[in-house]
């Protein structure tokens, strides 16, 4: 069993590395690619894909995984190998369902797509995107019906970002969650707004980029094991647990854009560079759904990084940096401001209370595209339509419209959001029981120290990667199944002491 085992690794490295190239060309093409290079780009992205399926789905890994099931089942549950056969034998089910032509195809067409997105955005031409948007909600539902048999048509492609977690669980958990939030944005957004025009009295570039990286590293973002660059959309990506990748995005008119997506990317860094050396090479080395992860990035950014004892710390130091923008400024001043809340019409800059309206409609309206309901050709009005009914605004264009987000236009559309909203529920629910192992976070946040939070995290999340689903890890760390109660908890306590509820 050990040279299986140690046969199926060997394996399973070299499918890990072809990934980590493909996601190494993915980075450069979303930082440094010129422009027009996008179609060799597509090429190479798509043959890297290609020979990454084909080694994965070889059917000697296929009878591996078979002889070693009862050896992996003998095992604690908890095991590191276990858990490497457990979920290399789901990966493969799956896997071996989706030919190698449609791999190719969608890789090549995302590729060719992102890149008509990042010229279409700017130019606020929908039009030219509308016929690569249809194949992808082809390519969407292609990928769905081969796996016959799902409840929804979204499941099998919800089932990639958020294992185990179906649209009908998401509807119900989201339809709890809109019924608490709509009450408590209305009666915030009748009160006086805060004031941030603080945030916009303008900030060079490259101090803001410093200021960040400061607090990137007090967090314990090891820049010896990862690096920070530009982009028009911040994201993280990861070649391997020692090869970390943020990006961001600076607007000199914008204090919190950089700021809080740098300690955004940072939470979900985090996670990456947290992982245990040993699972390193397997499918087990990396974060085990995008809502967990979100929880991560969330953590960091907001129940952290908007924390007024963060402030506390770190608000004299932002001053002395940028005394001519924020001496006369108060700290309630400061807090108020990275905290307001309104109506907006960006999911990224949304506070923390409306962020989840920007999210659920997009989910719903992905739904919709897939149930048949809603035609591509209908999608800029549709979406709308529904920020009027939902946030009670309209965006004067596509560009912040149906252009804004980058998801459809480099991935399939299904399960592209709910991510963000699980991971905001979650970020509370395991920020909770942080606490009770450690009830001074709080003051240590106030003095700059992460320690105890990073390391709590750490020891209970970040080193699995991996081994366990999303659900079975809120089951370890709670003792109970997801819900939305610490959350809302969260939310009433902080914006109460900010506005009237
Ligand atoms: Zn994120």
């Amino acid at each position: 069993m050990e040279n299986k085992l140690a046969e199926l690794k060997t394996r399973l490295q070299e499918v890990y590395n072809l990934n980590s190239a493909a996601a190494l060309l993915g980075w450069d093409q979303a930082t440094y690619m010129p422009p027009g290079s996008a179609a060799s780009r597509g090429r190479q992205l798509a043959t890297l894909a290609t020979l990454s399926q084909q080694k994965f789905t070889d059917p000697a890994v296929g009878k591996l995984l078979d002889e070693l099931q009862p050896y992996g089942e003998s095992l604690p549950y908890d095991s590191d190998d276990a858990a490497l056969i457990r979920k290399t034998r789901k990966d493969y089910a799956k896997a071996v369902k989706v030919p190698p032509a449609w791999v190719a195809k969608y890789s090549a067409h995302s590729t060719v797509s992102y890149q008509a997105w990042a010229q279409a955005r700017p130019a606020n031409d929908f039009k030219s995107v509308a016929d690569l948007l249809k194949t992808t909600l082809d390519l969407s539902r292609e990928y769905a019906d081969f796996f016959p048999g799902y409840e929804h048509i979204a499941d099998p492609l919800i089932d990639g970002p958020d294992p185990g977690m179906k649209a009908s669980d998401i509807r119900r958990v989201f339809g709890e969650l809109r019924e608490q939030l709509v009450p408590i944005v209305k009666t915030i957004t009748e009160q006086d707004p805060a004031d941030d025009s603080p945030l916009r009295a303008g900030y060079p570039e490259d101090e803001q980029l410093a200021f960040g990286m400061t607090i990137a590293k007090d967090y314990g973002f090891d820049f010896n094991r990862g690096r920070q660059d530009k982009s028009p959309h911040p994201f993280m990506t990861s070649f391997a647990i020692d090869d970390v990748r943020i990006t961001t995005r600076v607007q000199e008119g914008d204090l919190s854009d950089a700021l809080f997506s740098t300690l955004h990317e940072v939470g979900h860094a985090l996670y990456e560079l947290g992982i245990d050396p040993a699972l390193e090479g397997t499918p087990l080395a990396g974060g085990t759904s995008s809502g967990i992860h979100e929880s991560q990035s969330r953590t960091w950014e907001n129940i952290v990084g908007r924390s007024r004892g963060f402030w506390e710390h770190y608000y004299p130091s932002l001053q002395k940096q940028f005394p001519g923008q924020l001496a006369a400024v108060s700290l309630d001043d400061f807090y108020r401001a990275i905290n307001k809340v309104s109506r907006s019409l960006i999911r990224t800059d949304a506070d923390e209370v409306t962020y989840n309206l920007h999210v659920m409609l997009r989910f719903e309206l992905e739904l919709e595209m897939l149930e048949g309901k809603l035609e591509i050709k209908d999608l800029p009005e549709a979406w709308h339509a529904r920020y009027e009914a939902d946030l009670g605004i309209r965006a004067p264009s596509d560009v912040d419209g149906v252009l804004q987000d980058v998801h459809w236009y480099a991935g399939l559309i299904g399960g592209a959001f709910q991510g963000y909203t699980l991971g905001n529920i979650i970020s509370a629910l395991f920020y909770e029981a942080a606490l009770k192992a450690h009830p001074d976070i709080p003051q240590q946040t106030s003095q700059g120290k992460f320690v105890a939070l990073h390391g709590w995290l750490k020891e209970n999340l970040y080193r699995h990667g991996s081994k366990f689903t999303p659900n079975e890890l809120i089951e370890r760390i709670t003792g109970g199944p997801l819900r939305i109660e610490p959350y809302i908890g969260y939310l009433k306590t902080k914006y109460g002491e900010l506005y009237k509820l």
